[in-house]
């Protein structure tokens, strides 16, 4: 019998399950209100990733001396920007819908709800009500950004972060709300853009979440390239002054005014409006669904995959979470299978220098108690990073001192987020740093670093 599977939300999640699952044997339907490829692609790392590219391309212009170069000052264009960031997304809906289609896959375009257990009602862009039936429906809505009741967003001068691809003019003067990684990512898209920018940090620490001496790397390289850091400054409340400038106003008093606000203060799962009820899926009080390893909810049949499920919410996690729930609906799991780990999940901070990395970091270990070896290799010896004229940085592997087995690692440095999937690869394959210090890896190359820090 083939088994029909609904899968609402087409970002990562929705279209790897629904891929996975048609490539299965599947007949599945993809129903998605906005774009196949979803939020990732449209408001989030995409769109992020290409005016990060040009911030950094900018940033490297000024300082080209460093490649025997005079230095540049290279305008920004916005028309060409917006146009170029909108090219990438459409390439990527459309190669995504195309692969979909080509598999079997039905794209209905449409808002979806539960009205049932195994029944989704689609209210379609043409005005219809279709109805599906399905022995399998996987929630994969996402979420959207967080924003508090003090923060009047205009999309003028108060921004979220989903109106900032390019915004009409550069800010002069950006004060970002929030520290944690999109915070930072846009601190550094729009002070190598051109704005003055003033970060406004809640805690002692930018990325309260990261190993300290990651995120001291980066706090010296925002106030090195002339960010304004207010640490322990908590946003109250944000008032127009006049036409071109807002005050944002900190719980301890401390006042900053600039031309723009943004708003990085993290996501609210989209689980609203799904009927969730009519089939008896829970909603924890954050408003996600909360799931089991294999991502089921409550009700065994309905999965929940990406942002919505509170797991990690990485793109590259919901993509995987999504192959998973697909092999789980065609019986795959029955066999012998490895869970997903959601502890040796990459993740990098695409700001300069590149910040990434994956499984025990060293001071999650000390708090544990646990007994590790670190090993740490500056890049400023490495050649690669010499010939590139960038030797900020370090790569860091931290591993079992009885076994030798990594157990993670971090990379602060110019392609960090490529240089890490190695360490990754090695704590998902428990490999031993041996594996990685006898690899023959290419000279001269920013790999060899890890190499290095693996003896
Ligand atoms: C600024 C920013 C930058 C980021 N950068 C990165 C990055 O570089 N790398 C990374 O791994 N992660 C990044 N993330 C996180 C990443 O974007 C999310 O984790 C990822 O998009 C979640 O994927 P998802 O599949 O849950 O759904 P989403 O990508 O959120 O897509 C959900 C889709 O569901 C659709 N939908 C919602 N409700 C319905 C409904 N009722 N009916 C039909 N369709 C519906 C929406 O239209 C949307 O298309 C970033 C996040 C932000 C905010």
């Amino acid at each position: 019998m083939t088994i029909r599977f609904v899968v609402v939300g087409g970002g990562p999640a929705g279209v790897q399950a629904a891929s996975t699952a048609a490539r299965l044997g599947a007949q599945v339907t993809l129903v998605e209100r906005d774009v196949v490829g979803g939020a990732a692609n449209l408001w989030d790392c995409v769109p992020s990733k290409a005016m990060i590219a040009t911030g950094s391309l900018v940033a490297l212009a000024k300082r080209a001396n460093v490649r025997g170069l005079e230095p540049l000052s290279p305008e920004v264009d916005l028309g060409l920007l917006g146009a170029r960031v909108r090219q990438i997304e459409h390439k990527l809906a459309s190669s995504m819908t195309e692969q979909l289609l080509s598999q079997g896959v039905e794209i209905l375009r449409g808002s979806g709800r539960l009205v049932g257990p195994h029944h989704v009602e689609v209210s379609t862009e043409d005005g219809e009500l279709r109805s599906l039936d399905a022995e399998a429906v996987l929630i994969a809505t996402g979420s959207y950004p967080r924003v508090p009741a003090w923060a009047p967003v205009d999309g003028r001068r108060v921004l979220t972060t989903r109106q900032a691809y390019p915004p009409p003019e550069i800010p002069k003067h950006l004060i970002v709300v929030g520290s944690g990684v999109t915070g930072v990512e846009f601190v550094h898209m729009f002070r190598s853009l051109g704005s003055k920018v003033t970060l406004l940090v809640s805690r002692q620490q930018v990325l309260p979440q990261k190993d300290p001496e990651v995120a001291a790397a980066l706090e010296t390289d925002f106030l090195e390239s002339g960010v304004i850091l207010c640490k322990g400054a908590r946003a109250v409340s944000v008032e127009h002054a006049g036409p071109d400038n807002v005050v944002v106003r900190c719980e301890d008093g401390r006042v900053v005014e600039g031309s723009h606000m943004l708003l990085a203060v993290g996501s609210v799962p989209a689980s609203g409006a799904l009927g969730l009820e009519n089939a008896g899926v829970t909603v924890n009080e954050a408003g996600h669904i909360p799931v089991n390893q294999h991502c089921q909810s409550n009700v065994p049949h309905i999965y929940a995959a990406g942002d919505v499920s509170g797991r990690l919410p990485l793109a590259s996690v919901g993509a995987i979470q999504g192959r998973k729930v697909a092999e789980h609906v065609m019986g795959l799991h029955s066999r012998e299978h490895r869970h997903l780990d959601y502890d040796k999940a990459a993740s990098a901070i695409f700001t300069e220098p590149e910040i990434a990395d994956v499984g025990l970091a060293e001071a999650e270990a000390f708090a544990l108690g646990r007994k590790i070896r670190v090993t740490k290799v500056p890049l400023a010896t490495n050649a690669r990073a010499l010939i590139d004229g960038d030797a900020r940085g370090f790569v860091k592997i931290v591993s079992d001192p009885a076994t030798g087995i990594v157990l993670g690692g971090s990379v602060v440095g110019d392609r960090a987020a490529e240089l890490v999937s190695v360490i990754a690869l090695a704590v998902t394959a428990n490999l031993r740093v041996l594996d990685l210090a006898e690899s023959l890896f290419v000279h001269p190359a920013l790999s060899e670093a890890l190499a290095e820090a693996a003896e």
